[in-house]
């Protein structure tokens, strides 16, 4: 069989090739479903450790190299990979001491090729526009998607439209997006508007949205917690975490995690920590209530990249915490920001949405839901030069309403040997 689109509530199905985003009969989110049977015979840890170290495309691709599990039966010519993942898994005993457990490793998706983990799905969505045979991809964004959309398109030789919010937008992103080509639109209005407006002009103009609603994005994005585990020797961690704003990939973590499991891969499921700011909290505070109800907000947060109100996965989210028995947690900015300065400390950096996990981690283990002799995985999202006006705010303490725990100032110096010595010589302790 091949693979299908099915809806995720009523369970109806469609063609894998039919350009639709919810379910026709109930409005449900579509997931990408690949045949069982199939699946169960051709993959194996084996086959997967095989490719690690391929030069060759498709499977030098750290999305790719798990093709059975994200787009089977797609041609290898018509893939466009830049190729992204084989990102880092970082072994961090001085910020799992922070964080107050015994091993704490980050896996770092800033490394990818435009710098956030958008690219393992925008490998997938733009392939299936390839696919469909479309010449003209939009999304809206909070600035990665963009980013990444920008990029892809271009090196797919299609046009990509990206919608920005005309404020608030991390430089660095709006620059790539400029950078390669996309055709952007600055509108005043926030990101769930922005989303919404792309749709009805994508369904009047036929062109094929790329937001994270599109499931193949999805199916790429599952590659990071594949990635994580085959580090990981096939031995699965306590908890992954990672921050939560549009929680695509929230609900990409949890069907991978559903998936492997399923097809045996992995013989435990780790349990899912996702991470909201304070001023961008529904799936918090549904997860408060049971999941009752998703009640959108109006979104403010120094992490722009999670600043949703109205996420878009929400109910893939809620079955992702189902299936790993999984927790929400928020946490406010100035958490937010000194948890990246110690991550920025120790080399790595991200940028500010990314260090929801770490701090994430922090909390949780204060409230003991993470216990401290457990292993843990932290996501980080994107990198450091996306958000560079945080940094130098942060460190010149500029920054509104956030006093910096661990600032790094700047010295000034006159061009004169004696200026230098007094800020170089070392202090008497
Ligand atoms: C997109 C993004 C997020 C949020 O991911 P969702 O899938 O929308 O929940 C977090 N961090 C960074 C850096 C991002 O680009
Ligand atoms: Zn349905």
């Amino acid at each position: 069989m091949q693979s299908i689109l099915q809806c995720m509530d009523c369970s109806r199905q469609y063609p894998i090739d039919q350009i639709i985003y919810n379910c026709d009969a109930c409005g449900g989110l579509l997931d990408v479903t690949h045949d069982p049977d199939r699946l169960r015979e051709t993959v194996s840890r084996e086959l997967f450790d095989s490719r690690l170290g391929s030069l060759d495309a498709p499977y030098n691709s750290g999305v790719w190299r798990y093709k059975e599990m994200i787009n089977p039966d797609v041609a290898d010519d018509l893939i466009v990979s830049r190729p992204e993942g084989n990102t880092n898994l970082y072994n961090t005993p001085r910020l799992a001491q922070w964080a107050g457990v015994k091993k704490l490793y980050l896996k770092h998706e800033g490394e990818n090729p435009t710098g956030s983990f958008k690219d393992r799905g925008m490998t997938g969505g733009v392939t299936q526009a390839r696919v469909l045979g479309v010449s003209r991809v939009a999304c809206a964004s909070t600035g990665n998607t963009s980013a990444s959309l920008a990029a892809y398109a271009a090196w797919a030789g299609i046009e990509g439209i990206v919608f920005f919010q005309n404020k608030q937008i991390a430089l660095g992103k709006l620059a790539q997006a400029i950078a390669y080509g996309a055709t952007g639109i600055q509108i005043d209005a926030d990101f769930d508007r922005n989303l919404e407006l792309v749709r009805e002009v994508a369904e009047a103009l036929d062109i094929y949205v790329l937001n994270s609603v599109n499931p193949f994005r999805l199916e790429g994005q599952k590659s990071i917690v594949i990635e994580i585990i085959q580090q990981l020797r096939w031995q699965v961690p306590d908890w992954i975490v990672c921050p939560g704003g549009n929680l695509g990939n929230s609900s990409a973590f949890g069907k991978a995690l559903h998936e492997l499991y399923e097809l045996g891969l992995i013989d435990r499921l780790p349990r899912l920590a996702i991470i909201q700011a304070e001023g961008a909290n529904p799936l918090y505070q549904s997860y408060q209530h049971g999941f009752d109800a998703l009640r959108p907000v109006h979104a403010e947060t120094i992490a722009t990249a999670i600043k949703i109100g109205n996420p878009v996965s929400y109910a893939k989210a809620v079955r992702a915490l189902r299936w790993t028995n999984g927790v929400v947690e928020q946490v406010s900015d100035q958490e937010i920001m000194d948890a990246k300065a110690m991550i920025d400390r120790q080399g790595i950096g991200c940028e500010p949405a990314s260090a929801c996990s770490l701090m994430g981690v922090q909390k949780l283990v204060s409230k003991g839901i993470i216990k401290p002799h457990e292993t843990v995985v932290g996501v980080l999202t994107g990198h450091v030069l996306k958000d560079a006006d945080a940094v130098i705010g942060y460190h010149q303490n500029t920054l509104d309403g956030i006093q910096a725990a661990y600032p790094n100032r700047l010295h000034q110096s006159t061009a004169d040997i004696q200026s230098l010595r007094t800020i170089l010589e070392p202090q008497p302790a």
